[in-house]
């Protein structure tokens, strides 16, 4: 696994696509998922340039943020429970998975600092996937005004398992549309400018539809057996 190649690859790929469309690269962060792999395998990431990791559980976040913390900027990037807001506040800069209330209330009082945080949107509509119905993100942004440490960065999305192109771009499309909902309201604690989508079967579309964070584990850091 040739992680440093890998990621040239990713990052010519997104310099390729920004020239046709008229995007600056500089504007795509792209977050390694080290879910799958070792620590070692997340150090090769953050050796070749990659700044921006995530995790998806505490245990896994916890393991490789002991040795490599203060090396990356963590972003929480798996369904939460609640109970386990405190195992992971103290390390991370992102959460992108906020889709209810009352994570958002435990997140709010364990905070020790603003706590930037993506609303998980599911939507494809599927049942398999987490985040909150597209129509009901606005509703949910105004509640979070009330907690002081939580903001609203931008909005996340996972696309539906597919091969095919326009149902995962019309998701993205969906996903940007929304965002500019959210940015009309004009909220202090929801700026809103970013959008996490796209991972390693769909960043391309994800950065043709205005991502700005890309998640990427397999086609970066590969999969390893022994890791979560
Ligand atoms: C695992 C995971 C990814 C990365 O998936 P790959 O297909 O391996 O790139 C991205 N986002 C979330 C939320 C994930 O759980």
């Amino acid at each position: 696994m040739k992680v440093q190649e890998n990621y040239q690859t990713i990052r010519s790929n997104i310099q390729k696509i920004c020239e046709r469309i008229g995007r600056n690269p500089d504007e795509i962060k792209v977050i390694a998922v080290t879910k799958y792999v070792s620590i070692d395998r997340a150090k090769a990431a953050i050796d070749a340039g990659v700044i921006h990791l995530g995790e998806n559980r505490d245990e896994g976040l916890n393991d490789k943020y002991a040795e490599l913390g203060d090396d990356a900027v963590w972003h929480f990037i798996g369904s939460l429970q609640t109970r386990k807001v405190k195992n992971i506040i103290d390390k991370i800069e992102y959460i992108h998975s906020l889709d209810r209330f009352s994570l958002a209330k435990e997140i709010d009082k364990r905070a020790e600092k603003l706590v930037k945080c993506f609303v998980q949107v599911n939507v494809s509509g599927e049942a398999s996937k987490h985040g909150i119905s597209p129509d009901e993100v606005i509703e949910f942004i105004k509640e979070l005004e009330t907690l002081s440490s939580i903001q609203i960065v931008g909005l996340m999305t996972m696309a539906p398992f597919t091969d095919d192109v326009d149902t995962i771009r019309t998701c993205f499309r969906q996903l940007k549309k929304l965002q500019k909902d959210v940015q009309a309201l004009n909220l202090e604690n929801a700026p809103c400018l970013e959008l996490s989508m796209g991972m390693s079967n769909d960043y391309e579309i994800a950065v043709e539809e205005g991502a700005t964070f890309i998640r990427i584990g397999t086609s970066l850091v590969g999969k390893e057996t022994g890791g979560v």
